[in-house]
């Protein structure tokens, strides 16, 4: 029996996690915290119990099918405390309005393989993203996952942050048929401001993985203001053009995702005004990358 992993969500019909119609696996944890992370919810590794307080209808039942006493009431409202809860999701699934939602439920590889089986219809053209939160935050259990698609010839995109140890990353080369590598900031102090990590670790990995033969297709989540200037746009041209296996740069401009799913689920979100670029915006930036010589395609 292989090792488990905690995925939040496998997302058929993706058409926008790499080449050709495909199945996005989303494994739990991320060691950044940006500002406009889609996936809030996914930030810690182990299972997480999310609450949407408005459908709460006070039947209780969570209370009583937890088996760790881990949900009570606290000042009149509902509270679980997570050093009790183990992720089980009993109280998830008991839960009559699904108020409480499990994120993140443990997957073999076996169990993982059984459920790509299903879509392997569409891997002709398309195939299997790794995806997260951050798939290197499970290192063993996405090496595995990606041996095993190889082993059934299924093409594989890695979607990385590149915020992982340099030996991990380069030994996923050889597994790894396109990696989608995020570059958010140039400088490392706007980097750490905006997602609470320095790039230097970010950068080196890009250049140790294109030096190991890797194809990378760079990803600019592209947010005005914040690092949408000409000075970092330039900065991006330069460090990522003279990479060996650079296929590509995507342009992904914001857009009010993020901010719907920090309300949903009663997060606070520090761009609640951000607005998504203009069209002249994005196109600006793609001119000046492309004037270093890269392909960029604006979105994902
Ligand atoms: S997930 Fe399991 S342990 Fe956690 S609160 Fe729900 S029932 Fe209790
Ligand atoms: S089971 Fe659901 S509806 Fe009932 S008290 Fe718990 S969260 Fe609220």
């Amino acid at each position: 029996m292989s090792k488990s992993g905690i995925i939040f969500d496998i997302k058929k019909y993706s058409i926008h996690d790499g080449p050709g119609t495909r199945t996005t696996v989303h494994l739990k944890g991320c060691p950044l915290a940006c500002w406009w992370c889609h996936n809030p919810e996914s930030q810690s590794v182990a299972p997480t119990v999310l609450f949407r307080s408005e459908k709460c209808i006070g039947c209780g039942t969570c209370i009583k099918v937890c088996p760790n006493g881990a949900v009570s009431v606290v000042n009149g409202s509902l509270v679980t405390d997570e050093g009790l809860c183990n992720g089980c999701g009993k109280c998830c699934d008991a839960c009559p309005p699904e108020a409480r939602e499990l994120c993140g439920r443990p997957y073999t590889v076996e169990a993982l393989m059984e459920e790509l089986h299903k879509d392997e219809i569409f891997f002709r053209t398309g195939g299997v993203t790794f995806s997260g939160g951050e798939p290197f935050m499970q290192p063993e259990f996405l090496i595995e996952a990606l041996d095993a698609c190889g082993a059934q010839g299924y093409h594989r995109c890695v979607d990385t942050c590149g915020f992982t140890q340099k030996r991990v990353i380069v030994d996923s080369v050889k597994r790894t048929d396109l990696y989608l590598y995020d570059i958010k900031h140039m400088d490392p102090e706007e980097h750490k401001k905006y997602t609470g990590v320095d790039n230097v670790v970010i950068l080196e990995n890009l250049a140790a993985i294109c030096e190991a033969g890797a194809n990378v297709n760079v990803r600019i989540p592209f947010m005005p203001g914040l690092n949408s200037g000409d000075d970092n746009m330039r900065a991006i041209g330069k460090f990522v053009a003279p990479l060996r296996g650079i296929v590509g740069v995507n342009i992904l401009p914001y857009h009010t995702v993020a901010k719907g799913k920090h309300e949903r689920w009663h997060m606070d979100y520090k761009l609640p005004d951000l607005m998504p670029p203009t069209e002249n915006q994005t196109r600006h930036a793609a001119a000046i990358l492309e004037s270093y010589g890269l392909k960029v395609h604006i979105g994902g």
